[in-house]
């Protein structure tokens, strides 16, 4: 349920409302508005409708949610939430550029890479250390060893960097280096990680399963959420379909859908979803003008040697050029890349 609270409630009415919620057993979400300032709370919702909550002094409403998503869900925060890794902001009109390899492979290629990327705009550099491959026979990722090299290379350019966390084990580690985890499609449903990096107050970039609707993604988020980390980016990546000219489907339609639907920054990786270079920029732009937070691209500079996806990078120049575009097209959507 949501209690919303009148525009002027003092700060000792809040801490009553909450305090209330607390007695009763229930676990408030507050969210502190520049109009008004809205508590969630989450619990049985017939439990929580014979609560005469509109009679604690400061409270203006108090209104079912409906959605099987609640804290995710746009009544629970009408306005748009921006996520903050290091000194870039993501939504509410600002954009994430991720870019950088698949994997991170060695220290000079990713230092030359994420020179090349921060040259041409991008704000965040992304590389995996630990690689969800399909075949147990491909390269795994460098484990440790990758993570220090991303970070060093983030330090250097300085981006805040962004890379995947597979297993609830590896959340201590992983947390030591990134900026922001990223949760892969393959793990969007991996409950127990979800649960875990909720546990942090970490930015986490969670993108969709493949064969995740878009309410199945809002129910991931929602574990996140549920756990108290707020600072989550949903990202599109394209769905399997029986199109086979392309590696996923995008679903453009989730980025104004899930506007709708819900308060989270969502950005859109063309690379994965349409797994083709030739592609990568049409869809980038698409992204763009569907009001998507951000676009996440592979890059590379020797897409033939890359040790994963390189099929799919863009080459550095190629990055610039959609860069440029990209930039422009920002500025006519009325958004912003810090
Ligand atoms: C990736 O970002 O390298 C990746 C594996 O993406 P996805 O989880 O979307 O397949
Ligand atoms: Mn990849």
């Amino acid at each position: 349920m949501i209690i919303v609270l009148r525009p002027k409630s003092t700060d000792a009415q809040i801490e009553h409302v909450l305090e209330r919620i607390h007695e009763l057993g229930f676990k408030p979400h507050l969210s502190r508005g520049e109009l008004r300032t809205i508590i969630g709370v989450i619990g049985d919702e017939n439990k929580l409708q014979a609560e005469p909550f509109l009679a604690i002094p400061g409270v203006e409403q108090v209104l079912p949610i409906l959605k099987p998503f609640k804290l995710a869900s746009r009544e629970f925060n009408p306005a748009d939430t921006v996520v903050q890794v290091g000194r870039v902001r993501i939504g509410g009109g600002e954009m994430g550029m991720i870019a950088g390899p698949c994997a991170v492979e060695s220290a000079a290629i990713l230092d030359a890479i994420a020179g090349q990327v921060k040259a041409a705009g991008a704000n965040l550099l992304r590389g995996g250390a630990f690689k969800p491959r399909t075949s147990p026979y491909s390269f795994q990722g460098l484990g440790e060893e990758g993570l220090k090299i991303l970070r060093a290379a983030g330090q250097k350019h300085d981006m805040p960097v962004v890379t995947e966390v597979m297993d609830p084990r590896q959340v201590p580690l992983v947390q030591r280096y990134a900026d922001m985890f990223q949760i892969g499609a393959r793990n969007m449903q991996n409950f127990d990680l979800l649960k875990e990096i909720g546990q942090t107050r970490k930015p986490v970039l969670l993108k969709r399963g493949m064969s995740a609707t878009v309410k199945d993604m809002l129910m991931s988020a929602e574990y996140i959420l549920a756990e108290g980390n707020p600072n989550l980016v949903l990202c599109e990546r394209g769905v399997r379909s029986f199109e086979d000219s392309t590696r996923n489907m995008l679903d453009l339609s989730a980025v104004p859908n899930v506007k709708g639907m819900s308060h989270l920054p969502i950005i859109v990786d063309p690379s994965h979803a349409t797994g083709r270079p030739d592609l990568i920029p049409a869809m980038a732009c698409a992204a763009v003008a569907a009001g998507a937070d951000g676009v996440h691209i592979e890059v590379h500079s020797c897409p033939e040697k890359a040790l994963s996806d390189g099929h799919q990078a863009l080459l550095p120049k190629q990055y610039a050029e959609l860069m440029d575009r990209l930039r422009r097209l920002a500025e006519v959507v009325g958004k912003k890349i810090s």
